[in-house]
């Protein structure tokens, strides 16, 4: 087992005297910060459509995309001022806010049934959970 504690100390954590390797600056923190915002939403996505046994994209994957976008962005910017990095997350903002102001006036027109006190998708006639008629605002 010293080969190991070796292999992980020596080769993987402390690489050449330096944390994973890496020559560690404010810049390379923000820019691992925003790699790891952008990464994790995958693992929400994934949990969201594994509870729901359905493909769902939670608002949270699209703030996740957000931040870690623009976080990116700024490190390509700012700091490794790369055409293809600033490229690469450039416009992704447009769809993700987008996506955000659409779940927000969604779920803003949900309707709420007088019978069981659940929400419905806006437009519905009928309760999904109770099978109540709901109702509908004309204007
Ligand atoms: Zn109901």
């Amino acid at each position: 087992m010293d080969w190991l504690t070796h292999f992980i100390w020596q080769d993987l954590l402390w690489h050449n005297g330096k944390l994973l390797g890496i020559d560690w600056s404010v810049w390379k923190v923000i820019g691992w910060l925003g790699n790891a915002v952008f990464f994790s939403r995958f693992f929400v996505q994934w949990y969201a459509t594994e509870k729901k046994k359905q493909v769902v994209v939670p608002q949270a994957f699209w703030w996740l995309s957000l931040v870690g976008s623009v976080t990116l962005l700024c490190y390509g910017l700012f700091y490794l001022k790369d055409s293809v990095v600033i490229f690469a997350y450039a416009f992704t903002w447009i769809p993700y806010t987008r996506n955000l102001i659409i779940h927000r006036r969604n779920k803003a027109a949900q309707l709420v049934c007088a019978g069981c006190g659940k929400k419905a998708p806006p437009y519905s006639n009928f309760c999904p959970n109770c099978g109540g008629r709901l109702a509908t605002v004309t204007s």
